[in-house]
């Protein structure tokens, strides 16, 4: 069984007393028969998504061709510090609700613009402020609140489409306009 551990650089406050933790990675198919449900989701979760795009420093590395300098308030840096990764030249995203935010603007704060427009991403709830470092029940916590939103969007997206199937099939039986009978089953 492989293990998977977490890099250094996502967990700067663990030290020698706190030791990484380290999580076994389990083949996506038998993830769900490995030892119980319970456990089996905490796996899931740690290998649905990659260690890619979680730190300061890889957000920061995407905006290499970003429309404004290091002077401005939506600097690389500020981007990257508020959860956003590069998009296109003034488009960017968040990597923990996937909020996709363009035009920005040179004086637009972006923990502002982050707070004002996605209230809900679990980034955003858990600081006050943007952190340059987080601990590891920090990104436990943001891990969590990410498969929480996906989750509850595929749900949404379900009940959406399975609304539209049953309005067709309603639509198919209904009376014509003017019909006087009701039709019974
Ligand atoms: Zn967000």
């Amino acid at each position: 069984m492989k293990i998977f551990s977490i890099p250094e650089s996502i967990a700067p406050n663990l030290d020698a007393e706190h030791p990484l933790p380290q999580f076994p990675v389990l083949p996506q198919s038998k993830a769900l028969d490995a030892s119980g449900p319970s456990r089996s989701l905490f796996v899931e979760l740690v290998i649905s998504s990659s260690f890619r795009m979680r730190t300061y420093e890889e957000r920061l590395a995407t905006f290499k061709k970003w429309v404004y300098g290091d002077r401005s308030k939506c600097s690389p840096h500020a981007m990257a510090l508020s959860g956003f990764i590069f998009i296109a030249s003034d488009t960017a995203q968040c990597y923990w609700c996937q909020k996709t935010l363009d035009g920005w603007e040179e004086h637009d704060d972006p923990w502002e613009e982050h707070k004002s427009h996605a209230p809900y991403c679990p980034y955003v709830q858990l600081f006050e402020k943007p952190p340059l470092n987080i601990t590891i029940v920090e990104l436990l916590e943001l891990m969590r609140g990410q498969e929480k939103l996906k989750l509850k969007r595929r749900h949404e997206a379900i009940c959406k489409e399975f609304e539209t199937v049953f309005d067709n099939i309603i639509k198919r039986y209904s009376e014509p306009k003017g019909k006087k009978h009701r039709r019974l089953i």
